[in-house]
């Protein structure tokens, strides 16, 4: 049985749409219908029409599909496919920064919990985070849980930007430390350094342009460069590779993992399409006040 034909025969009987995040395996990657990152999936997620809505990535991702379709059956490919940094904000930490800053506006990374996405004013991704924040009616914003993320926005705005949690990051971008980066730059000296905003502040510093993994496919694309360093996780080298044969792409730290994203295989997708295994459920008093954070965020950007 040819695994690729079958999910393809599945997706068609099924009328069922693959949404692909970047950081998947590439034989994952290669199946989809959508291939993106937080941001551009969940658009996709809010504009399908499909009946069936699998998602290859992790819990959070998949969330936001069901929030956004609550009356659609959305199926994720790997049950323990969670992001440790959305798990690194509990809604008690997020209700103390609120009530010590009553007067803050809360603004979450999508790559947080339904629960924690219930209490904030507005979403955000990677893509457009300084955007966002910026268009806040407040001076002071509670941001969580991407310490990183916060270096990149408050270099990009006048507010008083509080983390919470103090130290959330993702131990992916994270352990990209400069030393690293420095070692890729002397292999390849020519090269043009992209990272992302995940990574820690004095790598961002050091790259000629900080950018999400939608942004980092534009770039690639668009730049005249022939070389190019990339600083986030290691997947997105496949998909930059196979669009841009005819440049070189290298990772600024090989061992830059995603231990959770590649927790689905090509076998997953298909058990997952034929058995409609791993639904998504998200507690409808949640869901309601979620939607709301999550699609002012997609009117902003
Ligand atoms: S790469 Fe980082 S932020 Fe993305 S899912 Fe993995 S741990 Fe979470």
């Amino acid at each position: 049985m040819d695994l690729v034909d079958e999910i393809d025969r599945l997706k068609k009987e099924k009328n069922a749409v693959l949404l692909v995040h970047n950081y998947q395996r590439a034989e994952v990657q290669d199946v989809q219908d959508f291939l993106g990152d937080s941001l551009g999936l969940a658009r996709k997620a809010s504009e399908t029409d499909a009946d069936l809505i699998v998602f290859a990535g992790v819990d959070f991702m998949a969330e936001i599909a069901k929030i956004l379709n609550p009356n659609k059956k959305v199926l994720i490919t790997s049950k323990e496919a969670c992001c440790p940094m959305a798990a690194m904000l509990s809604k008690e930490e997020l209700l103390k920064a609120k009530e010590q800053h009553p007067s803050a506006k809360v603004i979450l990374y999508v790559n947080s919990s339904a629960e924690c996405k219930a209490l904030a004013d507005c979403c955000c991704t990677s893509a457009n985070a300084d955007k966002i924040v910026n268009a806040m009616d407040s001076d002071t914003i509670l941001f969580g849980p991407d310490k990183n993320l916060v270096h990149y926005v408050q270099e990009r705005s006048d507010k008083k930007i509080i983390p919470v949690p103090e130290n959330g990051h993702c131990y992916v971008h994270n352990i990209i430390e400069l030393p690293a980066l420095e070692v890729a730059i002397e292999r390849h000296p020519k090269a043009t350094i992209i990272v992302h905003p995940e990574c820690p502040a004095d790598v961002q510093d050091r790259a000629d342009y900080i950018a999400s993994t939608s942004g980092m496919v534009k770039l690639v694309k668009e730049l005249p460069g022939k070389e190019f360093i990339i600083g986030t996780e290691v997947g997105l080298i496949h998909r930059l590779q196979k669009e841009n044969p005819e440049k070189k792409i290298f990772p600024a730290f090989e061992n830059a993992i995603c231990r959770q994203m590649k927790k689905t295989t090509l076998e997953d997708v298909y058990l997952t399409l034929k058995e409609e295994r791993n639904e998504v459920q998200v507690p409808k008093d949640i869901s309601e006040k979620a939607v709301k954070a999550i699609n002012r965020m997609l009117e902003l950007s």
